[in-house]
């Protein structure tokens, strides 16, 4: 999609510290992490958010969490722990609007969340 920054940096426009990448998605660190290792998971299709979800779009959404498990994995994370988020809109706090799943690791997690 135009215009989209995650579409950018998924094709290479737009530089981001990849970690991960797939036939289906893209991984790269936040550009303002809010842990000791924030990495966004992104898939390469353009989704809005959530709500804009197809229903032959499921299964890149378990690809976006199968990179978050192997990133984790490879990263240390897998057995302390980590946390997966995906924000939807501006009651859920999300600011970019391709849809990505934050993963967040390297401290204790609260909860509830903010
Ligand atoms: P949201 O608030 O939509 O759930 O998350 C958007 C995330 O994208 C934020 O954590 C923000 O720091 C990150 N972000 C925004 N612009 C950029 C950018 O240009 N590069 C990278 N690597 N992260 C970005
Ligand atoms: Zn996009």
């Amino acid at each position: 999609m135009d215009n989209c920054l995650f579409c950018k940096i998924a094709a290479g426009e737009i530089p981001a510290d990849k970690v991960y990448e797939n036939d289906a998605v893209v991984a790269f660190r936040d550009l303002n992490p809010q842990a000791p290792t924030h990495v966004l998971v992104i898939p390469k299709k353009h989704i809005a958010t959530l709500n804009e979800l197809q229903s032959g779009d499921e299964a890149v959404v378990g690809r976006m969490y199968g990179a978050a498990r192997d990133i984790a994995a490879s990263e240390g994370f897998a057995d302390p722990g980590y946390r997966t988020v995906m924000n939807c809109n501006e009651a859920g706090g999300q600011t970019v609007f391709h849809i990505h799943l934050h993963l967040l690791a390297g401290r204790m997690m609260h909860w509830p969340p903010g």
